[in-house]
This record gives structure tokens, sequence and C-alpha cells, in this order.
């Protein structure tokens, strides 16, 4: 579409905001990093600052290279200053379909006709999305994975009416990261979520049945399957909270009960026990220590 991209706004700044703004500030965009929280951009910083030292122990980047992409990240809590003047915003704020229908229409209406909007939502629908804004073409789904400078893969989600030349641009911007970008059409769970959230909701139900315990699933599923981390351990790491509200995307709106959540699940995040987050879930979390301890109540 002829776009060049040079200033990507970045709304919401916590897990995958932090390193969304990492990867684009070290690729040489400038980047406006936004949240309603002053501590979570505080915290993001001071993350990004650490992932960058990191990067630096395993030669990965250099210090210049950090202070460089530093110089290119400014933060802010104001919604209309921050998306002011971008040609890119990524939306990466908490997986709520309100608060995201809320931000679009904010964004859209603080942005030029000719801004892409993108989401790095796990299960809202891009169309739906697109739907509150005046420029539903612009729109469309950049979903990368966690942890962003670490993971390759970003899946790029066309909605309904998203201009096919936007999705080329994505694309190549993706490519401009590092990454490898696969498109996907707007559907719920788009393909690595449909794909894998069922697959942890059957280790969990395996689990709840006592067909093997915490250890044995993720054993057999790494050493049988080639997984780098099993299935429940991987629950922990993406959050048992966010992956019961991605299995009840998938239930209500592709209307199968074969995606309905895992009573062990549901009872789990009622108990907040979400996983890495919170210190516990299938494993016990203690800071500082990388030993995987199952958590006392699968003993
Ligand atoms: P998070 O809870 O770590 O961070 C969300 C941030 O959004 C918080 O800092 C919060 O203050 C901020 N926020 C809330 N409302 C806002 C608003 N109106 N304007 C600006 N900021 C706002 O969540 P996360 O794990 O980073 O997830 C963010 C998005 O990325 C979600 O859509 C999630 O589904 C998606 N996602 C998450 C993962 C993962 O593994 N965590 C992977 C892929 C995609």
């Amino acid at each position: 579409m002829g776009k060049e991209i040079k200033n990507v706004a970045v709304v919401g700044a916590g897990t995958m905001g932090n390193g969304i703004a990492h990867v684009f500030a070290q690729k040489g965009y400038h980047v406006h990093l936004m949240d309603i929280s002053q501590e979570s951009l505080d915290k993001a910083i001071a993350t990004i600052t650490k992932n960058f030292d990191r990067q630096i122990a395993k030669e990965r980047a250099t210090e210049d290279q950090k202070k460089e992409a530093l110089s290119r990240l400014t933060t802010f809590t104001d919604l209309a200053d921050a998306v002011k003047n971008v040609d890119l915003v990524v939306e990466a704020a908490t997986e709520n379909i309100a608060f995201k229908e809320k931000i679009f229409a904010d964004i859209d209406a603080h942005t030029s006709d000719d801004c892409i909007l993108a989401s790095n939502t796990s299960s809202v629908s891009i169309t739906r999305l697109a739907s509150k804004t005046t420029k539903p073409q612009n729109v469309i789904g950049m979903h990368f994975m966690n942890p962003v400078p670490i993971m390759k893969l970003v899946e790029v989600i066309e909605g309904y009416a998203t201009d096919p030349a936007v999705t080329e641009l994505i694309l190549e911007v993706s490519r401009n990261l590092g990454k490898v970008p696969c498109a996907a059409k707007d559907y719920p769970g788009f393909i690595a979520n449909r794909i894998l959230l069922p697959m942890i909701n059957e280790a969990i139900i395996s689990l709840q049945e006592g067909v093997a315990k915490v250890e044995e699933i993720d054993t057999i599923m790494k050493l049988g399957m080639g997984h780098p981390m099993g299935p429940l351990q991987l629950a922990d790491f993406i959050g048992l909270d966010t992956c019961l509200s991605i299995l009840n995307v998938l239930q209500t709106e592709i209307g199968k009960d074969k995606y309905a959540p895992a009573t062990l699940l549901k009872n789990m995040v009622q108990a907040n026990k979400l996983g890495v987050k919170s210190g516990e879930g299938f494993y016990k979390y203690t800071p500082g220590s990388k030993e995987l301890v199952v958590s006392a109540s699968f003993k």
C-alpha cells in the first residue's frame, strides 16, 4: 500500500506490551508505550532494560543498541497523546472485550484515516473490534507469542473487512521485527489457541480423572511428542485465568461443548491458583528458583 511504518504506539504495557515495545524499539521504530497504570509503565521499562541486559550477556545485542533502543521509547498515560501521529497502533491491553471495544473506539477517534490499528488479542474477534472504528479496513490482528523478544511467531489475523494491502504491510513489518508471520482468518481462537487450548484442557481433564499425575502428563507430552514444555506447565505459564477465558470464548463462539473448560481449571481459577503469576498452579513457583516442583494439591 506504499505506506511506511516508522512510529508505533503500543497500548498496554503488561507482559506482552513490554515485549512488543522492546522488539519494535530494537528494530529502529519509534515507540510510544501507553498504559493507564504508571506502575505498569515503570515495570515495563525495568523489564525491557533487564531483557536487553540478558541479550547483551548472550552477545545478541550491544550496550549501544540498548541505549539507542531505550532512547526511541517514550511512555504515556494518556491515550490521545500516545496515538497522535503514529502510523501503527498495537493494542495489548487486558483481555476483556468491553475494555478493548472502548480502547478501539478511542484509538480510532485520535488517529488519522490511514493509521493501522492492530490487536494482540488472544481471542477477541478482530471484526468485532473493527466494527467500533471508522476504518475497519485498517484493523488487523497481530498476535505475538510470550516471551515476545524470544518467540519467532506472529499470527496475523485478517478481519472480515481487512484490506489485503494492510495484511501485506503487517506481514512485512513482522518480518522486519525478525519474526515469522503466519496469516489466519478471524475465527474464534484463530489457529494457535484453537488448537493449543483444547490440548491443555484435555491434559487438565486427564489429571482430574486420575488418568496420570502432573509430572507424568507433562513428561509424556514432552518426550513423546517433542514438546519443549508439557501442557500443564504451559498452562501455568500462560495463566490459568487466561486459559479459562479463551476456552469460554471458544465454547460460546463456536458453540460446541468439546471446548467446555475442565471443572478443575474453573476451581483453580476460583481459588486464585493462576500459575506462575500467582506463585502456584499445577506447580509451585519460588522466586529465584528454576526447580519445577509439583503443587502440594497434586502430590
Ligand atoms: P497483562 O495483564 O500483563 O497487561 C495488561 C496491561 O493492560 C496492564 O498493564 C493494564 O494496566 C493495561 N490496561 C488495561 N486497560 C487499559 C487501557 N484502557 N488502556 C491502556 N492500558 C490498559 O496482560 P498480557 O498478558 O500482557 O495480555 C495483553 C494482551 O495480550 C491480551 O489481549 C492477551 O490476550 C494477549 N496475549 C497474551 C499472551 C500471554 O501469554 N500473556 C500471549 C499472547 C497474547
